[in-house]
């Protein structure tokens, strides 16, 4: 391939000819690329790729090839934003063949999404008559050649506006994620991505970096400002969750890693405003190929910065105030941009890409805006000014609402206040059943912002310790002495109340920048306390870290996916051990185990021997139990907790650990649900641990049942057998008032 400068010297001269035509942009890539054929397939309405220029397949091909988003090797790189680099692309499983094309000779292909604003526009498309593997740098160049290929095409009007056209009037319900629950009603606030970058290509590389770092110092000054603004007054927790949020994206801020990219990328004879836009957009495929929240949620932060730093580069737009009761929608928004937007008066946020783990969703909780997430095609549907309720209650996003309905949404409003007043009452009492039964009510947190919600919520205790989401927020294990002051900071701020820490459940969708996993089911892999016991060095530095934290209180920890007694005595011992050299000793160490592999089940009598207690985590043992990966969103409905086997399960780990006074309890989200903590209860399971939106919530509805009633209700329900079980229960606790 030519050089990468000569290219984009040539795509200039092109563009500053007026407006060059795709035609004429295809032969120069494939004349400079050295390739045989040049494509470009437009995206129409209906997820459609329609060829619609080419250098080297058939002419006639042009309107008529056409493939659906996801079809054809045209179709996945579309569908799934990625870059396809294909030797041998007529024997790849994807490959369809359009006999119109003529592109038999061709072996192998390289395609690029063509990409603006997190839409996919397109496809570019070179291919050549030898099989080979297209170089690094010739992805590069292609990739750039995709951003003149994006903005031809939004320029040009060759893409189809709005799908939504003519029902821009009608009410339309959408089903997300709430992120943070309450109601809010008001006029749309639309967020779009940044405008087209103009000008992508430059003639000064060394101009542009110096443009480049005189707009990083003048982000910087200004997140300074920003954050300055947050609220120092208020709940403790909010403020303390605010903060760390913010400490985590100054770091990013002041990360060199992607700065240095965009660097890279002006060198290659873009201005810097493309590079900028560039960056971020790998970004974005970044993230939308990782499923792990927390390192989502860090590559969302470096796009929010992106997005600034854009903002820097072309001239900061000042601060308007917004229409009271405004909502905002965004595709994506990061923890500065809901600080903005605060600070301007939104009183709820819609966004399209955002889970109740992410930063902004940590901030609207902080901030007590109320949010919802996972919205898919909200933004194309909206228009700015149109009416829309948030009720992030039930996850639900209104846009449009009729009359009625928006002023039903008041009320509910309006009571929702007055009920979550009472709610809060709850918090000081303990958490007993109305024929006096005690349970314990714990939390589950894996973040020192987390901590604050022990005084908020009142809860027992911390149940589950998730130790390896610290290490993910900072993307390595950190050492003995940072690790033993992050314990030590949750036991000083636990108090008196109790800790159970989980060894680091590292692997399957938690991963450490830079791991690479080459298994096939890595939920089943290579994880967790298997990589412990393999790299005993690292689950020791931990083990001690933990000692040391403790420095003489009590200390109980627990292993994660333990699935045979040998393995659990394997790292008790690791634990004892350790416990023999750190001074002073904790007043009482406990060593427990999680119950997420069913095969402990059948190792109970050796497992009640060794373990102090034990810890279902609900979580994977469904997963494990049903053979049903809990990360496919269609699997999440198949398989039920309020299910014979489970039921059966739990009464019989109960029973076992029972009859050897080892305690059992509950750390997976079930917890959290009033149905299943009811069932767990009526079991004898009576210490559930969950995220801290359900204390309240399990506490009020433990008071109003009779748990002896229940059982022999629930005995009578089981023994009736077959499928249903959650239906015949809801059906008492609505008739008991206890559910709605
Ligand atoms: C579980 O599996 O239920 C659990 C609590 O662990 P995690 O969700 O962290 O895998
Ligand atoms: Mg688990």
């Amino acid at each position: 391939m030519s050089e990468p400068r000569h290219l984009l010297s040539r795509l200039r001269t092109l563009r500053a000819h007026g407006s060059a035509p795709l035609s004429a942009l295809v032969r120069l890539v494939a004349s400079e690329l050295v390739s045989e054929v040049c494509s470009v397939y437009v995206q129409r309405p209906g997820d459609i790729l329609e060829l619609t220029a080419t250098e080297g397949l058939r002419p006639d091909a042009i309107g008529q090839t056409r493939l659906r988003v996801g079809e054809g090797i045209v179709g996945l790189c579309a569908a799934t934003g990625s870059v396809m680099n294909l030797p041998d692309a007529q024997n790849h499983p994807a490959f369809a063949y359009r006999p119109e094309t003529g592109e038999e000779p061709f072996a192998s292909l390289l395609s690029v999404p063509v990409r603006r604003s997190g839409r996919t526009l397109g496809v570019l498309v070179v291919q050549n008559r030898t099989p080979r593997n297209f170089t690094e740098a010739e992805v590069d160049d292609l990739e750039t050649v995709a951003m003149l290929v994006a903005e031809m095409l939004s320029g040009s009007g060759a893409i189809d506006g709005s799908p939504e056209g003519l029902a821009a009037t009608v009410p339309r319900l959408f089903a997300g994620a709430s992120l943070m629950a309450g109601i809010a009603v008001g006029p749309i606030v639309l967020l779009r991505s940044t405008g087209p970058v103009v000008r992508l290509l430059a003639e000064d590389p060394r101009a542009e970096q110096v443009r480049l770092e005189q707009a990083v110092d003048r982000m910087q000054r200004g997140l300074d400002d920003l954050f300055a603004e947050v609220p120092n007054t208020g709940r403790a927790a909010d403020v303390s969750a605010s903060r760390e949020v913010l400490e985590a994206y100054r770091l990013v801020a002041s990360d060199a890693g992607w700065l240095r990219r965009v660097g890279d990328v002006i060198r290659g004879g873009t201005t810097a405003e493309a590079a900028v836009q560039r960056v971020a957009t790998e970004l974005h495929d970044r993230m939308r190929r990782i499923s792990d929240p927390y390192l989502r949620e860090r590559l969302a932060d470096m796009e929010d910065l992106a997005n600034r730093l854009l903002t820097a580069l072309t001239g900061e737009a000042p601060r308007k105030t917004v229409p009271d009761g405004a909502i905002l929608l965004a595709r994506r928004l990061g923890p500065a941009e809901l600080l903005d937007w605060h600070a301007r008066g939104i009183a709820g946020v819609a966004i399209e890409e955002a889970s109740p783990s992410g930063h902004a969703a940590i901030l609207a909780r902080a901030l007590g805006i109320p949010a919802i997430g996972s919205l898919r095609g909200i933004l194309d549907s909206a228009e700015q000014g149109d009416h829309a309720v948030v009720d992030a209650d039930d996850g639900q996003f209104i846009l449009r609402p009729e009359t009625a309905v928006r002023e039903a949404y008041i009320r509910a409003r309006e009571a929702r206040s007055a009920k979550y007043a009472e709610l809060a009452t709850w918090r000081d009492r303990p958490a007993v059943t109305a024929d006096g039964i005690e349970l314990k009510l714990m939390l589950n947190v894996g973040l020192s912002l987390e901590l604050p919600q022990l005084a908020r919520t009142g809860a027992d205790g911390i149940g589950l310790f998730r130790t390896e989401i610290a290490m993910l927020a900072r993307g390595s294990v950190a050492d003995v002495a940072e690790q033993a002051a992050i314990y030590a900071r949750v036991l000083d701020e636990a108090g008196d109340k109790p800790v159970l820490f989980r060894t680091l459940d590292l692997g399957a969708d938690k991963l450490l920048p830079g791991t690479v996993v080459e298994e096939e089911n890595p939920a089943m892999g290579w994880r967790s306390l298997r990589v412990g016991l393999d790299r005993p060095a690292l689950l020791r530095r931990q083990l001690r870290a933990l000692l040391l934290a403790a420095g003489g209180r009590h200390l109980s920890v627990m292993f994660p996916m333990v699935a045979t007694v040998t393995e659990f005595r394997a790292a008790k011992g690791l634990l004892q051990a350790e416990a023999k050299r750190v001074r002073p000793a904790p007043e009482t160490l406990r060593i427990g185990t999680m119950l997420e592999v069913p095969s402990l089940m059948w190792q109970l009598p050796e497992l009640v021997k060794e373990a102090d207690f034990i810890s279902i985590g609900s979580n994977d043992l469904l997963q494990f139990l049903f053979a049903a990966d809990r990360g496919t969103p269609s699997l999440y409905d198949r398989y039920d907790f309020l299910s014979q086997p489970m039921l059966d399960l739990v009464e019989q780990l109960v029973a076992a650990a029972g009859a050897a006074s080892v305690p059992v309890s509950v750390c997976g989200e079930v917890a959290s649900r009033p149905l299943e903590a009811l069932v767990l209860a009526a079991l004898g399971v009576t210490t559930l641990s969950m995220p801290a939106s359900g204390i309240l919530p399990i506490k009020a509805m433990f008071a109003q049942v009779d748990l002896r009633s229940f059982r022999s209700v629930l005995a009578a329900i089981r023994r009736g057998g077959g499928f249903g079980l959650r239906e015949s229960i809801a059906t008492w606790a609505r008739e008991q008032a206890i559910v709605n």
